[in-house]
């Protein structure tokens, strides 16, 4: 799915601009929400002015309205997305049976790192809880305004996603144009397009081809249809974190720069800790050289915020200063960058965990495996652009029945974050390929 890349990097400074704007919006609409509910609501159960009335007529006819067709936009796209994307992944592997070895343990690893890094994102998450830091007597009144939502989103999610035996069963969908339609039934999508992607590797590449190139066609599309969605994200997250302030004043805000701190120190754990010790133990390079000899790397993902568009300085350091074999490189770094994503499904876990904590509600531990299921299983199915994850991250907050509002409480500071984010997920491709590379060795040696 490199194919994208060029309109991601074209962009670059096109999307850092963004970002300010993003983040003036965020800005505006916490700034002027804030002192209007500081200013006008009332305290203490007296009954509302007519200046305050005003307010949330605004906030409700105008400012919730925007931000909502900001946050269909990202919906939108996420059917074809995922679909795309997961069968692109999964069919690009070619014969299964001759991929054999490499191609196992390449997936073993985008599995298994992903998972790691989403249990470290839910500890820290259960640990510092930043969404508690708000006074008792404000996280009420925040869930009161949610609840109803949530309540109902709760109820629904309990049909089908509750944790049970049947949470497995009903990955395998009974009809998967119901699958696709239902935006709770996501994993009967995502278990579709995986097995549609195995089949394709069943026949001659010629009789795929004109469905690849179609599913190739789409997923591109979806990508640009996603950068209109972001152009709309200032005026949007303007719109919906003016409604939240407005009603629920600024604490809101001060839990939410404890969670930036939060998932940052998370993502700087795995980074640094975990996959420098990965690459000793598994790729074989001391952790200083390694992160040394990464430096390019990192600072291209750091600052493209995108894994599409980092992959040929992926390949590049992969081949020139770990010695990796251009065919193991060619194989396990594009296919890295669309389907292995640690940091993203890192900052999943952890946003999921703190906008609940935020609206006051207990995921059990049951409720976290199943975020742990999702978030790894998004993860594989986001875009490696910038901001890719968040049409699948409002998916998994609907799933366990956060209102998707609550989104734009994190889409204000995300520019950061998915920079961060970023790092580990192009530093995990690297450190597999150098894994994989290191066993095709000893066994041929
Ligand atoms: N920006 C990330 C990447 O390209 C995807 C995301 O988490 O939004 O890897």
């Amino acid at each position: 799915m490199s194919d994208s890349s060029p309109a991601t990097s074209e962009s670059k400074p096109a999307h850092s601009n963004l970002a300010t704007r993003i983040l003036i919006g965020l800005a505006l609409g916490a700034i002027v929400g804030s002192i209007l509910n500081w200013k006008l609501a009332p305290h203490g159960g007296a009954p509302a002015s007519e200046a305050y009335e005003r307010v949330r007529w605004v906030a409700d006819n105008i400012a919730t309205p925007v931000g909502q067709v900001f946050l269909r936009m990202l919906f939108m796209v996420v059917v074809p997305l995922v679909f795309c994307s997961l069968f692109l992944g999964v069919s690009g592997l070619g014969d299964l049976r001759k991929l054999g070895k490499i191609g196992a343990r390449t997936l073993a690893w985008f599995g298994i790192t992903t998972g790691m890094a989403v249990v470290l994102g839910l500890v820290l998450m259960n640990t510092f809880e930043p969404g508690k830091k708000i006074d008792r007597a404000k996280a009420e009144e925040i869930r009161k305004e949610f609840k109803g939502e949530a309540d109902q989103k709760v109820e629904a999610a309990k049909e089908g996603t509750g944790f049970s035996i049947n949470t497995f069963v009903n990955i395998v969908p009974k009809n998967v144009l119901r699958s696709a339609s239902d935006d709770r039934d996501t994993l009967g999508l995502i278990f579709f397009a995986l097995i549609l992607g195995a089949a394709a590797t069943a026949f001659p590449p010629e009789r795929i081809k004109p469905f690849v190139d179609f599913c190739q066609v789409l997923y591109d599309l979806c990508v640009k249809v996603l950068g209109y969605a972001m152009k709309l994200a200032p005026l949007g997250v303007a719109g919906l974190v003016f409604n939240v302030t407005s009603k629920l004043g600024i604490d809101v805000l001060v839990a939410l720069g404890y969670y930036v701190f939060v998932a940052m120190l998370g993502l700087f754990i795995h980074q640094f800790l975990v996959l420098g010790l990965l690459a000793k133990w598994m790729g074989g390079w001391p952790i200083f050289d390694f992160f040394r000899r990464s430096r390019l790397l990192m600072t291209t993902a750091f600052s493209t915020s995108s894994s599409n568009a980092t992959l040929p300085t992926t390949i590049n350091t992969a081949v020139t200063e770990f010695n990796v074999p251009r065919p193991i490189a060619g194989f396990v770094l594009p296919l890295g960058a669309t389907m292995n994503m640690n940091g993203t499904a890192l900052f999943e876990g952890a946003v999921v965990l703190f906008l609940a904590q935020v609206i006051g509600m207990e995921l059990s531990l049951g409720q976290q495996v199943v975020v742990v299921c999702l978030a790894v299983l998004t993860a594989i199915g986001a875009a490696g652009v910038p901001g890719g994850s968040l049409p699948l991250l409002a998916l998994v907050l609907t799933q366990v029945g956060i209102p998707a509002d609550m989104l734009a409480l994190v889409l204000g500071v995300d520019r950061l974050v998915d920079m961060a984010r970023t790092v580990p997920n192009v530093t995990s491709d690297l450190v597999c390929a150098m894994w994989v590379a290191k066993k095709e060795r000893e066994s041929t040696s």
